[in-house]
């Protein structure tokens, strides 16, 4: 989609460099992604087939307000079909532009650990891996390995209960699954995450419970919202907040000097 603004609770905009992907697990089956490009076939004229966007490259460096900016909501950006020297490029795109936080996501866990050490991991880049059940959690063993600020999981669609070491992980965002052929998702399994998080302090960010539409069964647990982010979050607000201050001083400064 050309707009960046989106519905996801857990982000402000989405940049999407690259669109389109192809089934890893099965998390993967409804695929929102997919079904976008079948509903807009105008505005993704390769269909859901890995494409580069490099006239999207540059999008963050307009965008002057600091935003937590989910990189590649349409496609993955660890797909073997994107090049090493593009993803350089978006990594370069990341670190040139520090009031904005990146948060990216994949299910390409091997293709992350190995390019890991080659790429440049700026503070405001988040390294995310998806778990939808107990048989993706070696993804989590593979994130532990990338020097990313915030390492976090979304387990979304949530397929089944989950027993997670969250050991160098600070987030974790749940959620059921949403369309016309959802599959259900266990209040328990929700809880017990929940739980878990608590018991090892990392932050949890409970979406929605999903059914036929995203907002359709709401996100409360227990009758309370859970939207926690990240410490580092509010670090980086806080940071940019005094950096305009700074800036705002020093334009005030030149502009008292001009006029005297
Ligand atoms: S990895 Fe993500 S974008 Fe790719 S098919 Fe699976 S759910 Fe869709």
């Amino acid at each position: 989609m050309s707009s960046s603004y989106t519905g996801i609770e857990w982000t402000d905009k989405t940049w999407n460099p690259t669109t389109g992907c192809n089934k890893v697990s099965p998390g993967c089956l409804h695929c929102y992604a997919e079904v976008l490009t079948k509903r807009f076939s105008k505005t993704f004229p390769n269909g859901f087939e890995l494409t580069l966007h490099p006239e999207r490259l540059e999008q963050p460096l307009r965008w002057r307000t600091p935003s937590r900016i989910f990189v590649n909501s349409m496609s993955d950006l660890f797909h073997d079909d994107v090049p090493f020297s593009y993803l350089q490029e978006i990594f370069r795109i990341m670190q040139q532009t520090p009031w904005h936080i990146y948060q990216i996501l994949t299910k390409r866990d091997k293709r992350l650990v190995e390019l890991a050490p080659k790429l440049q991991w700026a503070e405001n880049i988040w390294m995310g891996v998806s778990v939808e059940n107990q048989a993706y959690t070696h993804r989590i063993d593979a994130l532990r390995q990338v020097p990313s600020r915030v390492r976090f999981l979304s387990c979304e669609p949530l397929l089944g209960s989950l027993q997670l070491n969250l050991e160098g992980i600070d987030w974790v965002i749940v959620g059921g699954e949403s369309g016309f052929n959802h599959r259900s998702i266990d209040p328990q399994w929700v809880r017990d995450i929940l739980r878990q998080t608590q018991e090892q302090e990392v932050a949890f960010f409970f979406k929605q419970w999903g059914g036929n539409h995203p907002k359709a069964g709401g996100n409360l647990l227990d009758e309370r919202v859970w939207e926690q982010m990240p410490q580092a979050w509010e670090i980086h607000k806080l940071n940019w907040q005094k950096n305009n201050l700074k800036q705002a001083k020093s334009e005030l400064k030149q502009n008292y000097l001009i006029s005297i």
